[in-house]
């Protein structure tokens, strides 16, 4: 077997266009605001791609660059700042931030309507529960159940694993597909025996930060790989699961680069299109559980 390639690019070139209609239609564009606190290589080339994205779209968005020593209040203040500005409709802090600074109390100052990132914790908690809907979805794990629907791969009844448990991936990942009726099992760097939890998966979300972790010869055969890691080695990017042996056994996986990556960006631009639509049109947020 070999599996069928969930293009990432290809899809998320299919919704930025329909960004740039829905951008279009506006009575004005709307802003997405970063945050960056120092000058992490890696960090500061995401903020590059996503005022990229924003161009190509119509949005508009600023930065605010602050330096790696900037104090709780200076980091705070600026958001304040931001969320204030009715321009602004979408505030992102990157993240990780430095060690010195407290990373709840800064997310938990973008208001939830500007919280396109999703990492506020009241949306954070009402991911986690039944019955709630939080205004927006972290965007990787929302792009990744884009996939799924797109590709019509089935989850509700799947047995899912996701492995990596992160704030930013892997938990809210786990909670996603729970909503849409997967079960779920989480796994980490504690967990034992992986590979009996991975050669029962129909689906695999790998968010690791593992160069080739997971093999073709572990996982079941016609599952669907999702593979989230992103990997610089001198043989260029490649993600958590050996693609080579993977799609062998697979019947769906993404290829890295070009797999989730393309999606996280387009969700966040997404993000920042619904929130603008409720402030410049009054339209309600529409849920962003289903991705
Ligand atoms: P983190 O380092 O925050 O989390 C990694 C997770 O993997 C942890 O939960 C850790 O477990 C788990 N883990 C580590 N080693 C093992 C192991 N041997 N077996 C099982 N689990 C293990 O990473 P992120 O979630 O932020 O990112 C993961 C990957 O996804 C990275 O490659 C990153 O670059 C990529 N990424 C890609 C994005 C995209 O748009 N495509 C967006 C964001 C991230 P434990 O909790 O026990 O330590």
């Amino acid at each position: 077997m070999s599996a069928q390639i969930i293009d990432g690019k290809a899809v998320s070139q299919i919704m930025k266009e329909q960004l740039r209609q829905q951008v279009a239609a506006l009575p004005s564009p709307p802003g997405l605001a970063t945050v960056l606190v120092g000058d992490d290589p890696a960090s500061q080339s995401y903020i590059r791609s996503k005022h990229k994205l924003c161009a190509d779209v119509g949005m508009r968005s600023l930065h605010h660059q602050m330096s790696a020593g900037a104090s709780q209040a200076e980091v705070e203040a600026v958001i304040v700042q931001l969320a204030a500005d009715p321009g602004v409709h979408g505030i992102l802090i990157q993240l990780p931030l430095p060690a010195h600074l407290d990373e709840e109390c800064i997310l938990s100052r973008v208001p939830l309507e500007k919280d396109v990132d999703g990492f506020h914790p009241v949306n954070v908690g009402r991911l986690a529960m039944k019955g709630r809907q939080p205004a927006f979805v972290p965007c990787t794990p929302a792009g990744c159940m884009r996939l799924l629907q797109h590709y019509k791969i089935p989850v509700s009844g799947a047995r899912a694993v996701v492995v990596g448990r992160s704030n930013i991936v892997g938990l809210p990942m786990a909670l996603l597909l729970n909503h849409a009726d997967a079960t779920v099992t989480l796994v980490h760097s504690r967990t034992k025996d992986m590979h009996e939890h991975l050669n029962r998966a129909d689906i695999v979300v790998a968010a690791i930060g593992k160069a080739n972790f997971i093999v073709g010869s572990q996982l079941k055969p016609g599952c669907c790989v999702i593979d989230v890691g992103i990997n610089r080695t001198p043989n260029g990017l490649v993600g958590d699961v050996d693609f080579a042996s993977a799609r062998e056994v697979a019947a769906w996986i993404t290829p890295v680069p070009g797999g989730v990556g393309p999606m996280t960006l387009v969700m966040l631009m997404e993000n920042t299109l619904r929130a603008a639509q409720k402030s410049l049109l009054g339209r309600e947020l529409q849920p962003g559980i289903s991705g």
